[in-house]
């Protein structure tokens, strides 16, 4: 099959990215697409640009880090024929050709790790910190799944039959595509690419409109690992609504990977229906931190801190709701906020010892502020923080948080998504769990406590997907990444995370 190509008009890339970069050819500013560069001489059919900008430095004009171009709907339509095409010879390499393919991006991501890391505290606004040890994460599935690929197998299965015998074959399942956010703008895309690749799938990924940098120095990197030309499509865009109905009433695409709000997911799962898409939803959290009255207070505090304000509290499994036992709920209180007023220093990502850069957008501002108003407004007290810092910039907002908040407010039914710690009283176990299961959602949940009866018994009870016990930490690849309820369904990681790429085939043997 002939894959039509599509062209270029102008993009461009501000003077301050290039400075900052090593390793210019990272810097890309058109879609990836059957192993080309969309540009002027290879199709025509977009005209359109969107800017990405330092959310830093917005809104000032130095915040502009580029303008990219923007693939049309024939320009997916392509990509997914290319990814189509492609599968027919990928499907049938060895795992081991595949994790070949994998190590030798891993090993990209390594030895580009610091430009890597820059692109994604330029457009994302984290702290260097921060996106370093994304890059790590990031690429760390490259690894596990480059272990896991080789390793796929079926099974024979006892049949009912004396003569017949049943075999379980597992099968890449075809074209997937990739949706992923801003907040973490690598690592959501490996999570899933590592896998489809392991399984032997072909991709079309669509990131984030605030994040496609670092989505397409990825692709560069995929470019000079060699894959075959259509395996990995990256294409960037900034009418999502127009590409995720694309995406999922095409029916060449067999199966639709997403990680976003659970609005979103809604939506794509019903535009998924007319095709019946395979689907992995990884969705939004509201994840409840309990601090039980047996637990190590310092610790627990540490664990909050580092729960909640990752990223500026903009990470999925953020701590959203955190409960205290009524008789520590004043140390701990006193203690949080101490340890915020001597360890945060907010600013931009890239400037020396920041811990806590800015939201990423106004949207994101919005919801940040009306849950401290509604918070404030039905009886909740200020500890920290609750106001914006136009010093620093329009999208800053000082760390915060806020004592005495109850089930009524908006900021315990709703992920916040943003540098906010509601901190709520409780008095026994039943009375926590019933109220940390009080959300549709179910991603993460953490608890802190030195009791092991409670930790089996807590760890059951809560209706998440991952918990965390005396951690606030819990991410890395090893982990089956996933939520239950309206957080989403399907593994990503962990030795399940391939599953979520393949059919399982059942073929019999008769005649034995
Ligand atoms: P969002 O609005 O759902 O956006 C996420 C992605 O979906 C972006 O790439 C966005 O593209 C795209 N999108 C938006 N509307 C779409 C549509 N109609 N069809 C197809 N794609 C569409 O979420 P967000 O507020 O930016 O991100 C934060 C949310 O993601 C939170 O709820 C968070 O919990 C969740 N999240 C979950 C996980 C997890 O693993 N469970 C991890 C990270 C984040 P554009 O950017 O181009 O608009």
């Amino acid at each position: 099959m002939t894959i039509p190509r599509f062209y270029s008009t102008a993009s461009t890339v501000s003077a301050r990215l290039t400075s900052l970069l090593k390793n210019r050819d990272l810097i890309k500013t058109t879609s990836y697409i059957n192993g080309k560069w969309a540009s002027p001489t290879n199709t025509t059919t977009s005209t359109t640009t969107f800017t990405v900008t330092d959310p830093a430095l917005y809104p000032s004009p130095q915040a502009e880090l580029a303008t990219v171009q923007s693939s049309t709907r024939e320009d997916f339509q392509h990509a997914i024929a290319a990814a189509e095409s492609a599968f027919a010879s990928f499907k049938s390499t060895t795992g081991r050709y595949r994790s070949n393919l994998l190590y030798s991006l891993y090993q990209a991501m390594l030895d580009n790790k610091q430009d890597l890391a820059t692109l994604i505290a330029l457009e994302n606004g984290k702290p260097m910190s921060d996106a370093m040890g994304e890059v790590v994460y990031a690429a760390s599935f490259f690894q596990w799944f480059a272990e896991e690929s080789s390793r796929i197998t079926g099974s024979i299965i006892a049949s009912s039959n004396p003569t017949s015998r049943i075999l379980s074959l597992k099968q890449p399942i075809g074209v997937c595509a990739i949706m992923t956010p801003w907040n973490f703008p690598l690592a959501m895309i490996t999570r899933k690419l590592g896998a489809a690749i392991a399984a032997g799938c072909t991709t079309v990924i669509k990131p984030a409109s605030e994040t496609p940098l670092s989505a397409l120095a990825l692709a560069h990197l995929v470019e000079n690992a060699q894959f075959p030309a259509g395996v990995v499509n990256v294409l960037v865009n900034d009418d999502a609504a127009m590409v995720g109905k694309l995406l999922c009433e095409d029916p060449r695409v067999r199966k639709i990977s997403f990680t976003g709000s659970t609005r979103v997911g809604k939506l794509l799962m019903q535009q998924s229906s007319s095709t019946l898409k395979k689907l992995s939803f990884e969705l939004g959290g509201n994840a409840p931190f309990i601090v039980f009255d047996d637990a190590n207070v310092d610790k627990a505090v540490a664990g909050a801190i580092a729960s909640k304000f990752r990223s500026s509290g903009q990470t999925c499994v953020c701590a959203n709701r955190i409960f205290v036992h009524e008789s520590i709920y004043d140390e701990f209180a006193a203690k949080f906020v101490e340890k915020l007023k001597s360890d945060v220093v907010l600013g931009a990502g890239l400037d020396q010892g920041v811990t806590h850069g800015p939201l990423i957008h106004q949207k994101s501002m919005d919801k940040v502020v009306s849950h401290i108003e509604d918070a404030t407004s039905k009886g909740a007290t200020l500890l920290l923080g609750g106001s914006k810092r136009p010093d620093l910039g329009d999208n800053f907002h000082d760390l915060t948080v806020l004592g005495d908040v109850t089930p009524e407010m908006l900021i315990f039914q709703e992920e916040t998504f943003g540098p906010v710690a509601p901190l709520i009283k409780f008095t026994s176990e039943d009375q926590v769990v019933q109220l940390a299961n009080d959300t549709e959602v179910g991603l993460a949940g953490y608890f802190y406590s030195k009791d092991i009866s409670r930790v089996f018994r807590v760890a059951e009870a809560m209706d998440t997907g991952m918990i965390g016990v005396n951690t606030g930490a819990i991410s890395e690849a090893a982990l089956p990444f996933g939520g239950v309820k309206e957080s989403g369904f399907g593994r990503e990681g962990s030795m399940y995370g391939v599953d979520d790429y393949m059919v399982i085939k059942g073929v019999v043997l008769g005649d034995v």
